[in-house]
């Protein structure tokens, strides 16, 4: 199946000149939906993860389904101040200005191997600032994956573990 053909590309979200490549499309689409989520622990199951950590918010909508797949754990990196316990955060640069992540100290035992889940990477500063806040809780992270790559941003430059994607933009 073409998972491409169920992305819809929205010009101009959220700000001019951008383009925004929506998933909604895909989710609405129940054999797209499968897809997206079988491909994904196919290429994920090889890094044998403990657990799996998904980034706020359509990160926990593909990151869940692919738990239950693969028979693992499910973590979940939120943006500041949603979190209830005790939490480690991690603060990151945007184009303009920062964000922060977060993520409970105890959502992560030392030393078990989390693998990140995003829908899309564009310049990687977020899937960055998720392994960094995954290692400082003292997490393994042996790789990321996402649905969608924008591969003319070089994400991958700025991240130090394999990242999978199912679909590329260049
Ligand atoms: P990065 O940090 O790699 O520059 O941006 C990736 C983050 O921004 C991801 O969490 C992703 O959800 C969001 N994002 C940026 N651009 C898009 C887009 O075109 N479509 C979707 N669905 N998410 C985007």
């Amino acid at each position: 199946m073409d998972l491409k053909a169920h992305i819809r590309p929205i010009p101009d979200f959220p700000k001019p000149g951008i383009l925004f490549y929506d998933i909604t499309t895909l989710l609405l689409h129940a054999e797209a939906l499968k897809e997206a989520v079988d491909r994904l622990a196919t290429v994920v199951r090889p890094y044998k993860p403990d657990l799996l950590a998904g980034i706020e918010s359509r990160g926990f909508i593909f990151g869940a389904p692919l738990a239950y797949a693969l028979g693992c754990g499910f973590s979940i990196l939120r943006k500041k101040g949603k979190l209830p316990g005790r939490i480690s955060a991690h603060e990151y640069a945007l184009e303009y200005g920062t964000d922060t992540l977060e993520i409970h100290d105890d959502a992560v035992q030392p030393g078990q191997r989390v693998v990140l889940i995003d829908d899309l990477l564009a310049t990687g500063g977020t899937l960055a600032a998720g392994a960094r806040l995954l290692r400082q809780v003292g997490a393994v992270v042996p790789a990321a994956a996402c649905v969608i790559e924008l591969s003319f941003l070089y994400g991958r430059s700025k991240l130090d573990i394999p990242v999978e994607t199912l679909v590329t933009y260049d």
